[in-house]
């Protein structure tokens, strides 16, 4: 990534009151997560591709924190729906995004909510992890980013009837199983210590 659309990525996101920090190398992401874990801890996440990749779902589960592990087969759907309710009251909070603008703008689609929702309210301390590839130049850059690369690839993934998993493409759709229904932008916050971006160097998520 150039230095100089770092620069400006970071201080758009520092004007809009939101913290940042770069690391060159996802095992100093992992370093830098640690220092915030202690066995009180209460740490949730959001589902993240970006997460898994980088290997902070396994640092979770070292036994550093009180992980709020949805993932956990034995779980219930009762138990699962609860989980995604205590992440409202988690200490910390790790999601993916799915872009930032370097005007300092997140932009995030969500299914049902579940990831969007705690990163605007609830948890203590939002820590939002990306890759460099996921910097683009603005809203409209980051919206056709969603439609035509994220969405349609988690679509796939989840194995929903949506025209975009078969297409690639979003064709604006009213399915049933639509998962574009919380469109959020962040373009601030009132407390400067509680929302930051964690920007990785390389290609995570999608
Ligand atoms: S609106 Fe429909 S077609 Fe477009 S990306 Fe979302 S699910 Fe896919």
């Amino acid at each position: 990534m150039k230095n100089d659309s770092l620069e400006q990525l970071f201080t758009s996101l520092i004007r809009n009151r939101i913290g940042a920090e770069y690391f060159a190398a996802g095992e100093k992401l992992l370093a830098y997560l640690k220092d915030y874990l202690t066995p009180e801890t209460i740490v949730g996440t959001g589902d993240s591709k970006t997460l898994a990749q980088l290997g902070v779902y396994e640092l979770l589960r070292e036994g550093g924190c009180r992980f709020l592990d949805k993932y956990r087969t034995d779980l219930s759907r009762k138990e699962k729906d609860r989980l995604y309710r205590d992440n409202f009251s988690a200490d910390l909070f790790l999601s993916g995004i799915n872009a930032v603008t370097l005007e300092g703008k997140i932009v995030n689609l969500d299914g049902n909510g579940s990831r969007v929702a705690p990163i605007i309210f609830g948890p203590g301390k939002v820590f939002l992890i990306c890759g460099t590839n996921k910097i683009v130049m603005d809203d409209e850059e980051a919206i056709a980013r969603i439609r035509n690369t994220a969405a349609p690839l988690d679509a796939q993934r989840l194995g929903k009837n949506t025209p975009c998993a078969k297409t690639g493409k979003c064709m604006d759709c009213r399915s049933v199983e639509k998962i574009c229904n919380y469109h959020t932008i962040i373009q601030g916050q009132f407390d400067r210590e509680r929302i930051r971006v964690l920007i990785v160097e390389g290609e995570y998520g999608y």
